[in-house]
């Protein structure tokens, strides 16, 4: 496998620098398909470990350095192709004949590999194998016809928080996995740890890529535990109502200002979306200005919520409710929510700091 990563490596720098040269001279970018021919002419031959990978590879990484020159002129913003190093993103495209067993995967060239997990008995046509911090890593695309599923609640509000990860209108609470309070822990070790070693040094690279390793299992662990909540949402409810959080919004938000870091409320959001669509659910909205945690849940009454005061304790009608499950009762219910008076609310709120 680092065979092929390197081939195609190799493929996509001699590729770009033979489009930077042609550039240079003020000729015109080859194709995907000239390229791959002048490859095969000129580099194969000169290369011999060429011929021990699959010819995918190579041929792949040409139509990748085509797709990222196109992109530099379509969209904004993007930068001209880099070269790519060793151990950076490594990674590499296969197609052809491949067979799925369990946990084991046969692929072109390189044969049979087992799987840490189970694979879906399917015949994927094509595969992408990366390396994440010294892992190697497959995906292909299958087809899912999307089904219905039957719905146990018709309507649930959900509250996006950093301690719980969410907690619902039912009164239920998503928690941060132990595992991912466990890796941020090492992590922190690690850091130190680094610190300590010597620039160039051989215990430095091993510090280096524990470090990357525990950057990955946190990542792995966020992932898979906001998989597990939005498939549970969208699965067992008729209509999920969120809080639209826009980045102005976000940043403002001092309790969700570490999950924003983390990149975990568009993804939550973006999961929610098509998986609400796949099992026929109906994802909602409600307004990021919305004061969710200000309103008492049971009686309507409205007053200021610091983020310090973790219960919810109502002058009016006296109930006293967890501040996030108050929260998630409102996003659940805000049906008779007024826009306009909101605006008002904001305006005054501006006139009085002026
Ligand atoms: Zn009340």
């Amino acid at each position: 496998m680092a065979k092929h990563a390197g081939v195609a490596r190799h493929a996509w720098n001699w590729g770009l620098a033979t489009c930077q040269e042609i550039y240079e001279s003020g000729g015109k970018r080859p194709t995907a398909i000239d390229l791959h021919k002048k490859l095969v002419a000129e580099v194969k031959s000169a290369n011999p470990w060429y011929y021990e990978v699959s010819k995918c590879a190579p041929q792949e990484a040409l139509r990748n350095l085509d797709k990222a020159f196109k992109r530099v002129w379509k969209v904004k913003g993007t930068g001209f192709p880099k070269f790519k190093k060793k151990n950076v993103n490594d990674s590499f495209y296969l197609e052809g004949s491949i067979r799925i067993s369990g946990d084991w995967i046969k692929l072109p060239k390189i044969g049979w590999v087992r799987s840490h997990e189970e694979l879906p008995p399917v015949e994927p046509k094509n595969v992408t194998i990366s390396k994440r911090a010294g892992d190697w890593h497959i995906s292909f695309k299958i087809d899912v016809t999307p089904e219905g599923t039957s719905k146990t609640r018709d309507r649930i509000g959900v509250d996006i928080g950093i301690n719980t990860l969410a907690t619902m209108s039912d009164g239920t609470t998503h928690p941060n996995p132990k595992a991912y309070r466990r890796a941020k822990r090492k992590l922190a070790k690690l850091q130190k740890e680094l610190s300590r070693r010597q620039k160039g040094g051989k215990n430095r690279e091993k510090t280096k890529l524990k470090l990357a390793k525990a950057h990955k299992r946190i990542a792995d662990v966020r992932a898979d535990s906001l998989h597990k909540l939005t498939t549970y949402l969208a699965k067992n409810h008729g209509e999920v109502r969120i809080e639209n959080l826009n980045v102005s919004g976000m940043l403002k938000n001092h309790k969700l200002a570490g999950a924003i870091a983390d990149g975990g409320f568009y993804e939550f959001r973006r999961q929610l979306e098509y998986k609400c669509d796949w099992y026929g659910s109906k994802l909602t909205l409600i307004d990021q200005w919305y004061p969710s945690s200000q309103i008492c849940s049971n009686c309507g009454h409205q007053q200021k919520m610091p983020l310090s005061k973790r219960t919810y304790e109502c002058p009016n009608c006296g109930i006293s409710i967890d501040r996030d499950l108050n929260a998630s009762i409102n996003l659940e219910c805000a049906e008779s929510f007024d826009r306009a008076s909101l605006v008002v609310d904001r305006s005054q709120k501006i006139q009085a700091r002026k």
